[in-house]
């Protein structure tokens, strides 16, 4: 087996693993990077990317129904599911290869197969053997389904995208990000939707108001909750798969969808043969700085189950880089990671949650208002959007900001830069309100709500 030497070889080319890489590479290092599906991981080919495409194609149908009240006729539009799957997939490709040129360009060696670490500075892809000065491990995670009789009849996100026809009758199991954003996918593009899920509302871990909001607006675009029940068997009906819930309720569906949570991909990748220590469910442990339990073999991003997001995996492959190649001592911060669910109404959220923040804190206040967006009124649509900013009462800094309705992740998104920096509500306050819009509501909150 011809060996190879690297100063840095990154196992897994996904937005944590190709930025490292690119980083390390720019400050001089030589690495390599190895892929075992397409270069891009989960958020470019089969998460973020392909589901925010999905969802701007189902939003179409509100946009039509809401036209007419603005004077527009228009003929019953058509929907060809091939055809935006056939669409989703040229942009995926697209993206796929620019990742590959950016890689290229940085003097990346990119090698197609999986990685598996066979000592702690060797890492075996096919017939090769990379030795390596520093391995990262940015694997990222896959989707976790129940272990019930008849799981295989059911489909998680990444067979989603690629189904070869819309599904009419669909049930999605789970109430987090993935369950939420793909009944609204399916709803919108016109399929009826049910969504299963085993507590008491959709969210865990929002803010109240937050999941109360979404809730209902999903309510409202006719998806069916069934709560405190998951699937406890799936059977194939000759007409589509029969669920039976652990209330003994039966149903039958053309497509399950299980949005069941993700677990870090680390089975059979050689931690052991390093000796990686790893905690529960695989998920690799890791300190400030990126650094497993091993001293020259660090992981970031969905393997160590930190905060699972693309962005929190790009800075920690960022500091990471720069922290070992680039002479800048970088630790990862996870404070006030802002993040938006696309589910339809959409959220975003920045800081604590007023749950949170009264556990946390002395003394609260909260600002809160319902608006209905300027939108929707002429288009005859009542449903409302909210606002709300959790407040601390000693300092009057904003700890939190919460946004349900049209644009919320573009409105959180530049609130996130203030929550951050630390302003108090008396700087909301005295900024002026860009008119008309929904982000303006955020700086005229004045009255704050009764405990
Ligand atoms: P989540 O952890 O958000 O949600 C999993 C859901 O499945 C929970 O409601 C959980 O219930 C439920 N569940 C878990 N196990 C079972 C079971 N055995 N039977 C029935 N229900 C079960 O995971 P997702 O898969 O939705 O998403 C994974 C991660 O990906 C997210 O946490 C997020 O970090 C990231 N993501 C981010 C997005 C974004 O930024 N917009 C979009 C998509 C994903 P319970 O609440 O009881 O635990």
């Amino acid at each position: 087996m011809a060996s190879e030497r690297y100063d840095l070889v990154v196992i897994g080319a996904g937005s944590g693993g190709v930025r490292a890489a690119r980083i390390a590479a720019g400050h001089g290092a030589r690495v390599a990077i190895c892929e075992e599906s397409r270069v891009g991981g989960t958020c470019v080919i089969r998460g973020c990317v392909p589901k925010k495409l999905l969802v701007y194609a189902s939003q179409f149908s509100e946009a039509f129904a809401d036209a007419a009240g603005y004077g527009w006729t228009l003929d019953s539009p058509q929907f060809s599911w091939p055809a935006l799957i056939a669409a989703k997939d040229r942009e995926i490709d697209r993206l796929n290869s620019i990742y590959i040129k950016l890689l290229e360009n940085a003097g990346v060696d990119l090698i197609m197969g999986r990685g598996r670490l066979v000592a702690a500075d060797r890492v075996a892809v096919d017939d090769r053997e990379l030795v390596a000065e520093k391995i990262l491990i940015a694997v990222g995670g896959r989707p976790q389904v129940p272990d019930i009789p008849g799981a295989e009849l059911a489909i998680t996100s990444d067979e989603a995208f690629d189904l070869e026809s819309q599904p009419d009758r669909v049930l999605i199991v789970g109430g987090g990000y993935i369950a939420v954003e793909f009944a609204g996918i399916f709803a919108g593009l016109g399929s009826r939707v049910e969504l299963a899920y085993r507590r008491e509302r959709i969210l865990r871990g929002f803010d109240e108001d937050v999941r109360k909001a979404v809730e209902s607006g999903m309510a409202g675009r006719g998806i069916a909750f069934r709560y405190h029940v998951a699937p406890a068997r799936l059977e194939q009906a000759d007409r589509g798969i029969e669920v039976t819930f652990s209330d003994d309720s039966r149903a039958e569906f053309d497509c399950v969808m299980m949005a069941t949570g993700r677990a870090p991909y680390t089975w059979d990748l050689g931690l052991e043969a390093a000796g990686v220590t790893t905690a529960e469910q695989g998920r690799i442990q890791v300190d400030h700085f990126s650094r497993t339990s091993v001293d020259n073999i660090y992981a970031v991003g969905d393997v160590t189950d930190r905060v699972n997001l693309t962005p929190v995996a790009l800075m920690e492959g960022h500091a990471l880089a720069d922290t070992l190649f680039g002479g800048i001592e970088r630790p990862v911060d996870h404070d006030n990671v802002p993040s938006a669910v696309f589910s339809q109404p959409p959220v975003a959220t920045v800081g604590l949650s007023e749950e949170q923040a009264r556990e946390e804190l002395a003394r609260v206040q909260v600002f809160w208002s319902t608006f209905t967006p300027m939108k929707y009124t002429v288009a005859g649509r009542s449903e409302k959007g909210m606002m709300k900013l959790v407040v601390d009462a000693e300092t009057d800094r904003v700890v939190g900001c919460h946004v349900v309705g049209p644009d919320a992740p573009e409105i959180v998104q530049g609130f996130a830069v203030a929550v951050r920096a630390g302003l108090t509500k008396k700087d909301f306050d005295r900024t002026i309100g860009i008119h008309p819009t929904a982000a303006e509501e955020l700086v005229t909150l004045r009255q704050a709500v009764e405990d």
